[in-house]
């Protein structure tokens, strides 16, 4: 399989692709074609585990991949002593016609681990095919989530070495206590004294600045990102969409070749890009519905086929979908303009220079065959986690919620009642406190720090709080380094002198 850039760039390998992360054009990497999964093909996967799945659908894109390459990566990314559950992405039923994707009980108990716990393992394997004897070293500005699922995964991975830049003040008191309580030799964490905006950008001119580069490969070390427009964070979510429909036809919820709805809370687009990818390789989907938060760019865009950014960035209670520019929308892009990269980087320039650009009716109108779109507010979203609760003794987290809410709407504006999987993005104990809210009002939460809402949750429901939020409180910190915007620079310099 080759790769090319959105962009009309020209072709890689599989390796090159996720070595390189980005495109030197600008644009993604995006597969030359889409590999089909037959119906005999998709039967046998109900029969398989997890790993075994993975490598059936990974060996299809990586073909500069080994056979026992992609085995022994599935096998140390999705194994027992990093996930609380042998199933890795349970499917359980919530009603008579609905069912969680669970893809939180990797190690940071949100869904980016099911990326970043094998990355690591594509990216060294990377490295080596290309000649690349230099440590791969990564790094990552984070908004939260990110930061601590790329730490885990490249923690003590021979070979690579793994930096993460955090808003000082924009975290989550639970995100900062897992950033700097990281083990391992290889991890660095570092506090800027700015925004998640500063700390983005600082990082994107770190990747540019050729004074930085060649002070790194001085000392014997290649940069390289772990961001999700990386085709190595993207291949292992298409994974899951498959798994969860042998789950289904094992289970007797549906027929094989019967289609499925898939709702997705989305942000950068990542998530709900991989249910697309699966859905052109042949998984019986019937639609794909895009759930945003109130920062709904997404829904506006499915409804006009107008992107615009010229709107108010709102701070809300699923924070990991709190993004205006969605970078994985350019893959889907890039399928809606007949996979001409000259269209795609013209939306790209209007996009950078005058923040918006449009598709067309006709190509919104082919987008809307394939997916719906809607968006919850804060209000609606502790409203479904407590409805859920206490009508299917389901606990979810705010961002699930938000995927419930919009399936619920979904389904009283389309009568459209097919058997829809929410993807279940996080484990609820991540953002106790709004969770609490949402099952016992806003009230029972007041003044509690993050553990006191964790234990009060348990307590109210039952539901067994994952023992990485146990052992948090009394990990000891172990990352206490801070810089200033502009001194990030020599701040990885100086993590590894
Ligand atoms: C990252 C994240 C999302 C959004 O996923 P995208 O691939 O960016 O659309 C949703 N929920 C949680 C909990 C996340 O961490």
């Amino acid at each position: 399989m080759s790769f090319f850039s959105s962009r009309g760039g020209s072709c890689v390998t599989a390796s090159q692709a996720i070595l390189r992360g980005i495109a030197p054009d600008g644009g993604l990497y995006v597969p030359a074609m889409f590999p089909a999964v037959s119906p005999a093909k998709l039967a046998k996967l109900s029969g398989m585990p997890y790993t075994q799945r993975a490598t059936e659908i990974l060996k299809l894109y990586l073909e500069d991949f080994s056979i026992p390459e992609i085995e022994n990566a599935v096998n140390a990314a999705y194994s027992a002593d990093r996930f609380d559950d042998e199933r890795i992405a349970p499917l359980k039923k919530i009603d008579g016609s609905t069912w969680s994707l669970e893809l939180f009980h990797g190690p940071t108990l949100a869904f980016k681990d099911m990326a970043l716990q094998l990355l690591p393992h594509l990216t060294t394997l990377s490295a080596r095919k290309n000649g690349e004897q230099r440590e791969v070293s990564i790094l990552v500005a984070t908004s939260g989530d990110t930061g601590k699922a790329a730490l885990e995964g490249f923690r003590d991975v021979p070979g690579t070495s793994c930096t993460v830049f955090y808003p000082m003040d924009g975290v989550s008191s639970v995100q900062k206590l897992q950033m700097v309580t990281t083990g391992g030799s290889n991890t660095h964490v570092i506090a800027v004294n700015g925004n998640f905006d500063d700390a983005q950008t600082g990082v994107k001119e770190l990747f540019t600045s050729d004074e930085f580069i060649s002070a790194m490969n001085d000392g014997g070390r290649v940069l390289s990102s772990a961001n999700s427009i990386n085709f190595g964070r993207l291949v292992p979510q298409v994974v899951y969409y498959f798994s969860a429909y042998a789950d289904l036809v094992a289970e007797g919820g549906i027929v094989a070749g019967e289609p499925v709805n898939f709702v997705v809370p989305t942000g950068n687009f990542g998530d709900i890009l991989a249910a697309y990818y699966a859905r052109e390789m042949g998984l019986p989907v019937g639609k794909l519905i895009c759930a945003s938060n109130r920062n709904n760019v997404l829904t506006d865009f499915f409804e006009t086929g107008i992107y615009s950014t010229h709107r108010t960035f709102f701070k809300t209670s699923s924070p990991s979908m709190d993004i205006l520019i969605s970078s994985n929308l350019e893959r889907l892009l890039f399928e809606a303009a007949d996979r001409n990269g000259d269209l795609v980087g013209v939306w790209m320039k209007q996009l950078k220079e005058c923040g918006s650009y449009s598709v067309g009716d006709q190509r919104r109108d082919w987008l809307r065959g394939i997916f719906d779109a809607g968006f919850a507010d804060d209000r609606e979203t502790l409203q479904e986690i407590g409805e859920r609760f206490r009508q299917d003794h389901y606990l979810m987290d705010t961002h699930t919620a938000v995927a419930s809410k919009v399936l619920r709407d979904y389904r009283a504006r389309t009568a459209d009642t097919s058997p829809a999987v929410i993807v279940s993005t996080a484990s609820p104990y991540k953002f106790a406190a709004d969770v609490l809210a949402g099952v016992a009002g806003t009230r029972a939460a007041e003044a509690l720090d993050a553990f006191a809402c964790s234990e009060k949750l348990e307590e109210l429901t039952g539901v067994p709080m994952p023992a990485q939020v146990k052992a948090l409180r009394d990990l000891p910190v172990r990352h206490t380094a801070s810089c200033e915007k502009t001194d990030m620079a020599a701040a990885v310099l100086n993590a590894f002198a």
